[in-house]
């Protein structure tokens, strides 16, 4: 079987090292997003960049979107010359970034009218996992249309799983931001607390690392906590649109998330201090400022 023919839209922190590593596998990969300089890195990498989300989808086997948030998923999709007003019947839509379920409910309904399939998949890993390839890849809409890009996913990560019809991948993904921002909250109290204590960090942080406290994000965020480097990595901006979604998934099932409720306080609270571009390792800042320590 020919190599998919692979439009990939939104080449920003995740969606770039993303791309390059389908290009590594070898899929021919036209892509597009709005910054020259990720266009000149899909370039260098051996993609060909495109001027429009139409020169870039014509022709696909494929296309995957990688964008911030539901508003610009139903743009690129949706909208008068988007990736539904190009695309040929038959194509596979896969759609990676993280939105609420209902709105992939509400695309794959939409792309059904014009015989297109479509795939809820987002992803977990941070931009090290997209780096490496290693991401987790949550997966909603039909079997088949799973199995058909099972060779594409495998390029990209290495834990992927179906998890039922179109908008079960965001519903696990929701479920995931909910672990990752508690536990980053978590770890950062206790840094903030074991710091006042005087306790030796780093060894704190190695010694946490190797029991039940450990995960993998204290192993991912140490580094950020101990230099205070909060580069994105995954903006509060973004984190604080992911509780917004497991906020309102969580209640229209009817189901309690109290320390989801607090957290996602915390994250909107980190925002509105000035912190929504930094890395959500900085939920820090928040505890340090509530502690009246230096930030
Ligand atoms: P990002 O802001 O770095 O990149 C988004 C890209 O989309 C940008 O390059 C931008 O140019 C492009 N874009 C926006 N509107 C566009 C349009 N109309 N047409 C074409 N391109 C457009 O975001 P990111 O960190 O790469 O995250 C992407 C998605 O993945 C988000 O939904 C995020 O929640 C999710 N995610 C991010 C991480 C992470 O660690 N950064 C981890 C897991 C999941």
């Amino acid at each position: 079987m020919q190599t998919p023919r692979v439009a990939w839209i939104g080449l920003g922190v995740m969606g770039s090292p993303m791309a390059e590593n389908l290009i590594k596998a070898g899929y021919p990969v036209r892509g597009h997003t709005l910054e020259p300089e990720k266009l000149e890195r899909l370039a260098a990498a051996g993609g060909t960049p495109a001027a429009s989300v139409a020169e870039a989808v014509r022709g696909a086997d494929v296309v995957v979107t990688m964008l911030p948030a539901d508003p610009q998923v139903e743009a690129v999709v949706l909208g008068d010359d988007g990736v539904l007003a190009h695309t040929a019947p038959g194509t596979l839509l896969i759609d990676m970034s993280t939105v609420a379920p209902r709105t992939s409910a509400a695309l794959a309904e939409a792309a059904a009218g014009r015989g297109v399939r479509v795939l809820d998949a987002p992803v977990s890993g941070g931009e090290a996992g997209a780096v490496e390839g290693v991401l987790s890849i949550m997966v909603g809409g039909a079997r088949e249309d799973f199995d058909r890009a099972g060779p594409l996913f495998r390029a990209l990560g290495t834990t992927v799983v179906h998890c039922g019809p179109h908008g079960a991948g965001q519903t696990v993904k929701a479920a995931n931001q909910l672990v990752v921002a508690v536990n980053i909250q978590a770890c950062a109290e206790a840094v903030v607390f074991l710091e006042k204590a005087g306790v030796d960090l780093p060894a704190a942080l190695e010694v946490l690392g190797g029991g039940l406290a450990g995960s993998t994000v204290l192993e991912r965020k140490k580094h950020n906590f101990l230099a205070r480097d909060f580069a994105p990595g995954f903006r509060i901006d973004l984190h604080h649109k992911d509780m917004g979604i497991v906020t309102e998934a969580a209640r229209a099932v009817g189901a309690a998330i109290p320390l989801g409720g607090v957290v996602a306080g915390l994250v909107a609270a980190a925002r509105a201090q000035g912190d929504g571009g930094l890395d959500h390792s900085a939920l820090l800042r928040g505890v340090e400022r509530l502690s009246g320590a230096a930030t």
